[in-house]
């Protein structure tokens, strides 16, 4: 089962943010993007979640294409992403946060509610435990009822981990869930990406913490202005010369 990623172009205006990119991976595998500032690494995400459409090109997932499917449709169908900078609801505590990520939302029919009261709440109750669960995993539990917006930065790139969990996704797409978090915590983010990873989730990850990311996918995609410059293992592709000219500077 493949992730498959053909020949996306997306300009801004005259900008060629993307031009001709592909990969390809296992679902269920993991995959490191790299590349330096502006290189189109989160417009990719944007792309292939659905937030934003392709000028040209495609996206498919075990062979179905998703090109036609927004965002919601693409969750269910099994991709979900997370954002640069974390998008939780500051006022809601993490709990509530995970649970507003459920998809099929109380609430969101709110006849339902008035028709079918008991079934509202069985799915309230399902959501909550799966809240709770999601919670523990990624040991939250201590912060349940802390409104989010006062989460550390790692906290709040765990809970957006959360948030993407709460879709029972397939593949989720990391984007920099390294950016501004502690030693501490970029090891605890690591251990449970890993063992979501050994569950059979499968991950792309944009960071630029190479030291961690090589640490955690055993293969690397690098992107320069909009291009795949090289693929493979993450020692072959740093010594690669194109690579360190283009992303350390030569
Ligand atoms: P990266 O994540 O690799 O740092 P981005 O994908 O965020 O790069 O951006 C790639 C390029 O596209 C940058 O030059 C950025 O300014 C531009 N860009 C990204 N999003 C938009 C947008 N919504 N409108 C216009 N330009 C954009
Ligand atoms: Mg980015």
């Amino acid at each position: 089962m493949t992730l498959s990623v053909r020949n996306i172009a997306k300009s801004f205006g005259g900008f060629r943010a993307l031009d001709d990119v592909s990969l390809e991976m296992p679902a269920d595998g993991l995959l490191g993007i790299i590349g330096p500032n502006g290189a189109g690494k989160s417009t990719l995400f944007s792309v292939m979640s659905g937030f934003m459409t392709a000028d040209a090109g495609g996206v498919s997932l075990h062979g179905r294409p998703l090109d036609r499917l927004g965002a919601a449709a693409r969750a269910r169908a099994g991709m979900v992403r997370t954002f640069q900078v974390p998008r939780e609801f500051h006022h809601l505590t993490v709990r509530e946060n995970l649970m507003a990520a459920a998809p099929g939302q109380i609430g969101e029919n709110l006849l339902g509610v008035f028709l079918s009261p008991r079934r509202v709440s069985a799915e309230e109750a399902a959501i909550r435990a799966e809240a709770e669960a999601t919670m523990d995993f990624l040991r939250l539990s201590p912060v349940a009822d802390t409104p989010a917006g006062r989460l550390s930065g790692g906290q709040k790139k765990l809970l957006e981990l959360g948030r993407a969990l709460m879709a029972k996704p397939r593949l989720i797409l990391l984007d920099e869930p390294f950016a501004g978090v502690n030693p501490v915590l970029i090891g605890q983010i690591m251990d449970r990406v890993a063992a979501l990873n050994a569950r059979g989730i499968g991950f792309l990850v944009i960071e630029h913490d190479l030291d961690a990311l090589s640490r955690l996918v055993p293969r690397l995609v690098v992107m320069d202005r909009g291009r795949v410059l090289a693929t493979g293992a993450p020692d072959a592709v740093l010594a690669d010369p194109a690579v360190r000219e283009a992303y350390l500077g030569g």
